[in-house]
């Protein structure tokens, strides 16, 4: 089996993440009164040290880039807080939000969906360094993009040219040079690869490597697989229905899982030796409805190791071991 990443050797947390809550309101009525309730995220809480990368996984609708965009304020969280570098970002002003997003930044899933299809690649990277007034000259603001652009792959003859005249995989990397721009500290790259080839996902992971080193940054990275998150994750958070439900270390979570949803998901990673045999898990069902979540644990329906306590009682993500935590009473 290959090499997990290691711990990262920081034990300093740069974002705190605590009791994190989002529910969107349903209205009905003829008065547009709130019915009901989608619970997109339901009391996250995680920190993630400085120069690590925490791998956040679950299937489609689970909160995991909800929590992303409520972590940078994208979308506003409905309680919880949020602290940055020491400060809190859930209650602070305006003014105070635009200096923290400078060192707080998105990568998205859809590099298309998310450039300016009428904007040159000069103008999608520079309007940050426009914006926050990072540039002191045109020379500088044009030698700062060629740098970014330098950075990920790409050159100067790449300027002048718009989205539409480029790759999926080269797509993408403008929108990390439009990341780095602003020189941040934390990077949420929700789902970053998962629109992409295969071999283009290894290229831009490996560049997203290359950039920690050099540049010291800190990512959550979000995908809906545990094989995407693998080797970039010092620690993974996997989340269901809006709660994480275990997280460990890289090493402890592929090789001693604790929670029946994280072994599903695992059972379905391929292996590289292909005389290696692995039972694949197959969860029947789809993932319940975020409004109306079945009682006791939300995962019971499909749990192959469900018991009756599971469909009454609700479990706590409790320490199983060092910087390992799972919500399942079989761990009790
Ligand atoms: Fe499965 Fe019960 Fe554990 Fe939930 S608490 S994951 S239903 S065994």
């Amino acid at each position: 089996m290959p090499a997990k990443k290691p711990l990262s050797p920081s034990q300093t947390p740069l974002l705190e993440v605590k009791g994190l809550t989002k529910y969107f309101p349903i209205k009905g009525g003829i008065f547009s009164r709130e019915v009901n309730r989608v619970h997109a995220v339901d009391g996250v809480s995680f920190h993630i040290n400085a120069g690590e990368t925490l791998g956040m996984v679950g299937e489609s609708g689970c909160g995991k880039s909800t929590t992303g965009r409520c972590i940078l304020r994208l979308i506003e969280p409905s309680s919880g807080q949020v602290d940055f570098n020491g400060q809190n970002v859930t209650t602070m002003g305006h003014d105070a939000l635009r200096e923290v997003r400078r060192d707080m930044q998105i990568i998205f899933q859809d590099p298309f969906a998310s450039l300016n299809p009428r904007m040159t690649v000069e103008a999608i990277i520079g309007e940050a360094l426009t914006i926050h007034k990072l540039a002191s000259s045109a020379e500088a603001y044009r030698t700062r993009i060629v740098s970014l652009l330098e950075t990920v792959g790409l050159n100067a003859d790449h300027l002048r040219r718009f989205p539409h005249e480029f790759s999926g995989g080269q797509r993408q990397r403008i929108g990390i040079a439009r990341a780095l721009a602003v020189s941040p500290k934390l990077i949420v790259c929700d789902e970053p690869v998962s629109a992409l080839d295969v071999s283009i996902q290894a290229q831009v992971i490996n560049l997203l490597e290359d950039l920690q080193v050099k540049m010291g940054l800190t990512y959550l990275f979000i995908a809906h697989d545990l094989s995407v998150v693998e080797h970039i994750s010092n620690r993974v958070a996997v989340m269901y229905l809006g709660r994480v439900v275990e997280i460990a270390s890289s090493r402890d979570l592929y090789t001693n899982p604790k929670h029946p949803y994280t072994e599903a998901l695992l059972s379905a990673v391929p292996i590289p030796d292909p005389t290696a045999k692995k039972k694949r898990i197959v969860l029947t069902g789809d993932v319940p409805s975020p409004v109306n979540r079945p009682s006791g644990c939300h995962f019971h329906p499909r749990c192959p190791k469900a018991t009756e306590r599971c469909k009454v009682e609700e479990p706590q993500l409790k320490t199983v071991s060092l910087l390992h935590q799972a919500a399942c009473h079989l761990n009790d």
